[in-house]
């Protein structure tokens, strides 16, 4: 779940390497290391440990020239974090260096199969592959043994191999893990986003599954070349690289988080103008059949984007008056409801990465039903291997804790289910312009919500209450609270509360209420006061016509409906300075990756 770069070209490899590997960093980011290619001494130079990117930049010499090399960026799976484990690694007798991103599923298996007496350095599956490739490099020439180790190895991979004995070529493959190729005019540059090709790459495309790659560094140039497992040539299909390097940058913001909470009202602005055409709404064809033509929709998802989910499913129901469900994917890909029959598939992902989803992709394309990814990125494997897929428009989201990818979720179900309506309940053009103003005017007023933070949110626990669309943004509240400050905060529906979890409200409790519809204004109101009455401090972010005199967060109206999207943004914004006052990482919290990108 990591990030991987390796590079072949003109510029210095490791300047290339690094920078890629600080842009994926929020994907992974337990340890790092590099492998590159001494152009004087030839021989390979590796470093790798602990710690951040900036570490390996820092503490380590890249005086020597270099044109060929890899990095990676860890989430652990197997092993601690620590330098041993931390790749590249090396095959048992030094000939191969890999760096690999994903899970071996079998290599229990292969270890005793193949390498009964091999002797193991670290506890990584990673290393099984390297030396499983030096060992039938024994009898077989280079990429026939990397070939049948390919042939062999069960999970999710992307990998990046070197030769000691054949230093001028970086050999690359992979399998559910993300891998993409980028070429420019002074190189070639594999890596696992497209952010780590910006500015190195005039062209790129995805590496589809089970393909595997060989890049060469030629006398004063540099060639590649795609092809099956079986060694037969690829189609290419290049894309123009049309991100700039400002799009990934903080823009004087001191967090990417901050920066993209900003941008929100931008992400419904863009969602409108790509979204409508001489003032209808519209989306692809293709996506539309797949809704409208079902007699249910699942919803599949995880984290934020399921909290997206829930919102969605109350867009299909409200609007579209289609029946529809979310289910965890984690849960769906291994314990599949009774379907109905004629129902269809929505996936949603901001990265489109997601193993849990693309798990639960699989089978039900296997058994035949329609589906439709909703995502980020529109280059993503869940794009790609759905039968529709629809873009949010967020531009490039580097926090690791999700916020205008999750609003541009929302605005898209929303798009979805107004367009597939038959009715339509109000003018969706106005009502989301009103969303945008909204946004804007509480993202104005954010040194406020910031002074709120320090008077209540001082507490270890803390909990969010509300009903129907406001308890789906509790949902999400709480979860990003968690994330980044790592106070424990449990979303409830305020009804529930006093069935059990009441029994956690003493002196000082944190309890944030959300109320944006009218039909459950008094009920949740009498929820607030049962948890004030047992000590709980509590706050209340309202919408202005629900509004009470003492709510501390009051919004600007919105249609009740589109209110997920308002509400929302102050909780990030607690989110982001309740974690910012108590000093922690905010766009790299502990133990967390962007991109969940194994199951
Ligand atoms: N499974 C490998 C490990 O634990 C790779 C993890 C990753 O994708 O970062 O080292």
């Amino acid at each position: 779940m990591c990030g991987i770069v390796g590079y072949i070209g003109h510029r210095k490899a490791s300047d290339i390497i690094l920078s890629g590997l600080e842009k994926l960093e929020y994907r992974g980011y337990d340890s790092c290391g590099i492998c590159f290619l001494d152009d004087l001494s030839h021989d390979f130079v590796m470093y790798k440990d602990k710690g951040r990117v900036r570490h390996l930049i820092d503490d380590f010499d890249y005086s020597m020239s270099n044109h060929l090399g890899i990095g990676h960026t860890r989430w652990a799976t197997h092993g601690k974090p620590n330098q041993i484990n931390s790749h590249p690694h090396f095959s048992w007798n030094q000939r191969f260096a890999l760096v690999h991103n994903g899970v071996i599923e079998n290599y229990k298996e292969l270890i005793a199969k193949y390498l009964p007496n091999a002797d193991f350095v670290s506890e990584t599956d990673t290393e099984v592959i390297a030396t499983l490739i030096e060992h039938f490099s024994n009898t077989l020439s280079v990429e026939e043994a990397i070939r049948k180790t390919l042939s062999l190895i069960e999970g999710s991979y992307a990998l990046l191999i070197l030769d000691t004995q054949h230093p001028e070529f970086i050999y690359a493959a992979k399998n559910k893990s993300p891998l993409l190729i980028g070429v420019g005019e002074k190189g070639v540059t594999l890596a696992s986003d497209v952010m780590a090709l910006v500015g190195n790459a005039d062209k790129y495309m995805p590496i589809e599954d089970k393909t595997f790659t060989v890049v060469e560094k030629t006398e004063d140039s540099y060639q590649y070349r795609l092809c099956d497992i079986i060694g037969s040539p690829v189609e290419e299909s290049f894309m123009e690289m049309n991100i700039v390097l400002e799009e990934i940058g903080k823009a004087g913001y001191s967090h990417y988080m901050l920066k993209e909470i900003c941008e929100q009202p931008s992400v419904v602005r863009k969602i409108i103008s790509k979204y409508m055409n001489d003032d209808v709404f519209s989306i692809d064809p293709k996506a539309l059949s797949i809704v409208q033509n079902a007699k249910r929709i699942y919803i599949i998802a995880a984290g934020t984007s399921m909290h997206a989910g829930y919102v969605g499913k109350y867009y299909f129901e409200n609007i579209a008056k289609v029946p529809a469900e979310v289910f965890i994917a984690s849960e769906f890909a291994y314990n599949m409801p009774l379907l109905v029959e004629n129902c269809a598939f929505v996936f949603i992902s901001q990265s489109g990465e997601t193993a849990d989803l693309r798990a639960c992709l699989v089978n039900v394309k296997a058994l035949g039903y329609p589906t439709l990814t909703i995502t980020n990125v529109p280059t993503s494997t869940l794009a790609r291997e759905a039968d529709a897929f629809l873009e949010i428009f967020a531009g490039p989201e580097i926090a690791v804790a999700s916020t205008k990818a999750y609003v541009g979720q929302v605005a898209i179900l929303l798009v979805v289910a107004y367009v597939m309506a038959k009715k339509k309940p109000f003018d969706l053009h106005h009502e989301l312009s009103r969303v945008a103003v909204a946004m804007e005017a509480i993202i104005d007023k954010r040194e406020y919500v910031h002074s709120l933070v320090g008077e209540k949110l001082t507490k270890r626990n803390c909990f969010y209450i509300g009903r129907g669309l406001d308890y789906y943004t509790c949902l999400e509240a709480a979860l990003k609270l968690k994330e980044i400050s790592y106070i424990q905060t449990e979303g409830f529906a305020a009804g529930e509360l006093k069935h059990g979890t009441i029994a956690l409200i003493e002196d000082g409790v944190p309890v944030i209420a959300i109320i944006s519809q009218h039909a459950i204004n008094n009920n949740t109101r009498a929820n607030i006061r049962e948890v004030h009455s047992r000590g709980a401090e509590v706050l209340v972010i309202s919408l202005n016509n629900v509004s009470e005199l003492t709510d501390e967060i009051v919004l600007m109206d919105v249609h009740e409906s589109l209110s997920p999207m308002v509400t929302v943004i102050p909780t990030q914004l607690i989110s982001f300075y309740s974690a910012l006052d108590l000093g922690k990482d905010i766009d790299k919290p502990r133990n967390l990756a962007k991109s969940v990108t194994v199951e």
